[in-house]
């Protein structure tokens, strides 16, 4: 646990003396963040702040208290947040939820909720996502995740699994988890790099389980990936673990339909074999096995979240898709696994979008949503294609893997 908090104070938040650190932390896992915590002090923090969370209390929140509660949001808690931003605080979140917690919850308060939420705390996500602070999510185990992980064994036992498994796909099994973390982002940077130098006019995806999906990238598009960099220019990794490279696709410029390839966990709720059709970038046609009814919420929240927001690739032969595991947990899953997000699209992927207004980024092609729901595509069979700037064909992936 030592090690693995040195990783994501030093790594992944990168903290900077003097700065405070605001950890979101689960009452569950209070032992490893009070280890965060006294690490982060070690490491010249100002002041960490524990901002803690309790799902079996949002649960009974969602199932008891009146209607007209889930379209309110306090004050108090954007203020929260934001006067900690302003202040230039790094956020560190420890995600671990139990997947099929919120199964018996109405899903429309889940969505109202969802919605204020993202309405309110605006300002303060986007200040995140154009790094304006510096943010890491990662995650430990909690019991009743562990148990739907490894449902075959005893709970001390699924836990001990699970603490192995996040442990390996973070590099913290590592004698020297900060230096394997340096190699790591260096081979990211490699395909990173080929990728920006060929500016692609398009990618087009291609496997067995149906998926023929074509996406236009936009003019002065950027893959990223690895670290980032904040406004300050403090490098960071806003993910641990992160496999993927991603940037923005172009929002009117996708056709064709992609099927999943593993389930989609949307607040508690479990989205299973379902595919999306596309028409000039809208989606037009949605399918599911499980939780049609969860899907349908997601793409109607807004006029964006019918379009894409981010395309990622990641190989199939990669630590965490190599595990074999399901984790429940889009953190880990989408780093095992090529995946698309519905809705906002992170305009640090488009030169000069810094200068540019949000209808500037809509008519470039940079999507915008209160939503972004990542979900995942990658098989062993994938293959990738696309079209450089000065018109040449080129192999992105053969076989589920880079081929650059
Ligand atoms: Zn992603
Ligand atoms: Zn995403």
């Amino acid at each position: 646990m030592e090690k693995y908090a040195r990783l994501l104070v030093k790594t992944g938040i990168n903290l900077q003396p003097n700065q405070t650190l605001v950890i979101s932390s689960p009452i569950e896992c209070a032992e490893f963040a009070r280890i965060v915590s006294e690490t982060a002090y070690r490491e010249g923090a100002r002041e960490v702040v524990m901002n803690w969370n309790d799902e079996l209390s949002s649960k009974i929140r969602y199932l008891y208290a009146p209607d007209e509660i889930f379209d309110e949001f306090p004050q108090w808690r954007k203020e929260f947040y934001l006067s900690y931003a302003g202040m230039g605080a790094a956020f560190l979140s420890i995600s671990a939820s139990d997947p099929e917690l919120m199964k018996d919850v109405n899903p429309d308060r889940i969505a109202r909720a969802n919605k204020v939420f993202r309405r309110e705390l605006k300002e303060y996500s986007e200040r995140l996502m154009s790094n304006q602070n510096i943010w890491c999510i990662a995650s430990i185990p909690t019991v009743s995740w562990a148990k739907k992980v490894f449902p075959n064994h005893p709970v001390d036992e699924a836990v001990e699994k699970l603490w192995e498994a996040i442990l390996k796909s973070v590099r913290a099994d590592l004698p020297d988890p900060i230096e394997a973390w340096d190699r790591h982002k260096a081979v990211l940077k490699r395909n990173i790099d080929l990728l920006n130098k060929m500016q692609l006019q398009w990618i087009h995806f291609k496997n067995n389980l149906g998926t023929d999906l074509k996406i236009e990238l936009p003019k002065n598009h950027i893959w990223m990936g690895g670290s980032d960099l904040s406004a300050d220019g403090v490098e960071f990794i806003a993910n641990m673990p992160t496999e993927e490279i991603f940037t923005a696709p172009s929002r009117k410029g996708v056709n064709g339909r992609v099927v999943s390839s593993m389930p989609l966990n949307y607040n508690g709720n479990l989205v299973e074999d379902f595919s999306l059709t596309f028409k000039d970038g809208e989606v037009v046609d949605i399918q599911a096995g499980k939780g049609y009814a969860t899907l349908k919420q997601i793409i109607d929240t807004d006029e964006g979240s019918r379009y894409l927001g981010e395309i990622a690739l990641v190989p199939y032969d990669s630590p965490i898709s190599n595990m074999g595991i399901l984790f429940y947990n889009t953190l880990f899953d989408e780093n095992a696994s090529c995946h698309l997000a519905l809705g906002k699209a992170y305009p640090v992927c488009l030169q000069g979008s810094e200068a540019m207004s949000r209808e500037e980024l809509i008519d470039a092609g940079i999507n915008d949503s209160l939503m972004h729901v990542d979900f995942m595509f990658g098989t062993p069979d994938l293959q990738i294609e696309g079209m450089t700037e000065d018109g040449k064909m080129v192999n992105i992936f053969r076989d589920g893997n880079f081929d650059l």
